[in-house]
């Protein structure tokens, strides 16, 4: 019996627009004042690896149901919503999944969105985040159709260790390979992101640093995050970023460094050498909600406020409606204008509550990363 674990779908709704239209300004605010500044769409729900994190094989088996086709958001589809987001101030997009490369022609929706600009006439930020497994073969052909740059995942350099995290066996030299690609093309500055599972493979931590210093890749460590409901996730396997700077430190010490800017999730350290640096992705230890202004939209189409939200509103069901642009654009702002969320900074108190760690979360392979 084939079977959805993603229960959101059922509890998206369509939006309801209940104000006077509202014309994009560039400068939408939510509830606590945050603007929206990022989008990250996920072009596909499906993925080669099978990530022990992210998408177990218990769970996502051959009686796993993925999306039909006809559910996908088109590329037209896709570029008219991401017009409108851009018109409300969206600066930068990235494209996720699953494993955005999966998608068919993904160059064609990457020739279309490059060429959209901010409502003051800048080019977007376009990236891509992958498992890199394809990279090599594709960095040339994203390159040329208008991608900025990329993001890679790579939890391990230990080829054993990483076959048994992807699951899929593939091995660590097809994603180093990808890497170098990207590299050679000028998807730069490439970066590198290792999710850190303690138990699992926080000994790769060193190792990788090693690998990476000096190498114009910028390696992030995540903290194990508890996104979706499938992957069992145990504060004990959480290990804190402090630990990882630390145990880094004691082989090539490390200073801070300036962020980029606010919205910024990762802190940044330097080597004390000058020969690179690396970032940490506090979201569990050091919440970042903030100043969090990324919003997320679904294969199907579902716009969600938060990587931990459990129900996303169906903006697909407007494109399909025949609503306007302007619809849509009301939609959009009147949904942001209502945002609340911030649940990493509410984790702590919502770990007290009875039952609060079964609530029904979208996956992180459907809303993307
Ligand atoms: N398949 C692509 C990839 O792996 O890069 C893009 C999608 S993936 C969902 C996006 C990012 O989310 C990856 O860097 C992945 O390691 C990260 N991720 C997935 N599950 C996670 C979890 N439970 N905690 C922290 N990061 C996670
Ligand atoms: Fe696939 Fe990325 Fe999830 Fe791994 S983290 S299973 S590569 S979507
Ligand atoms: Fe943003 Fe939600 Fe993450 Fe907070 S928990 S940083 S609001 S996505």
């Amino acid at each position: 019996m084939s079977r959805r674990i993603i229960p959101v779908a059922d509890l998206s709704a369509a939006p309801v627009i209940s104000g006077p239209l509202q014309t994009p300004s560039g400068a939408l605010h939510d509830t606590l004042a945050r603007p929206l500044r990022d989008l990250r769409i996920s072009v596909t729900d499906r993925c080669n690896f099978r990530c022990v994190y992210c998408m177990p094989r218990a769970v996502f088996d051959k009686d796993y149901a993925f999306l039909p086709h006809s559910a996908l958001l088109s590329f037209e589809e896709i570029e008219r919503l991401a017009r409108i987001f851009v018109a409300h101030g969206v600066e930068k997009i990235r494209l996720t999944g699953g494993e955005p490369l999966l998608r068919k022609n993904l160059e064609f929706l990457i020739e279309r969105l490059s060429q959209l600009t901010t409502p003051t006439g800048r080019p977007l930020d376009l990236t891509l985040t992958t498992n890199g497994s394809l990279l090599a073969r594709k960095a040339r052909s994203l390159k040329d159709a208008g991608l900025s740059r990329v993001t890679v995942s790579l939890d391990a350099l230990d080829d054993t260790l990483f076959r048994r995290m992807n699951d899929a066996d593939f091995a660590v030299a097809d994603v180093l390979d990808g890497i170098a690609a990207a590299q050679a093309v000028g998807l730069a500055p490439v970066k590198v992101n290792m999710v850190v599972k303690r138990g699992t493979n926080d000994s790769e931590i060193v190792p990788m640093a090693r690998h990476f210093k000096g190498s114009g890749a910028v390696l992030r460590f995540i903290e194990y995050m508890d996104v979706g409901t499938s992957n069992g996730w145990n504060m004990a396997e959480v290990l804190p970023s402090a630990d990882v700077i630390a145990r880094i430190a004691e082989h090539f010490p490390l200073a801070p460094l300036e962020a980029h800017s606010a919205a910024e999730t990762a802190q940044r350290w330097g080597y004390a050498d000058g020969n690179g640096e690396i970032g940490v992705i506090s979201s569990v230890t050091r919440a970042f909600c903030g100043s969090c202004t990324r919003a997320r939209l679904s294969t199907e189409g579902k716009l969600y406020l938060c990587l931990f939200a459990s129900a996303g509103h169906d903006l697909r069901a407007l494109l399909r409606g025949g609503a306007s642009d302007a619809d849509i654009a009301t939609a959009v702002a009147e949904i942001w204008q209502g945002r609340a969320d911030r649940y990493s900074q509410l984790r702590g108190s919502n770990m007290a509550e009875p039952g609060a760690q079964d609530a029904r979360r979208v996956e992180m392979s459907y809303i993307g990363g």
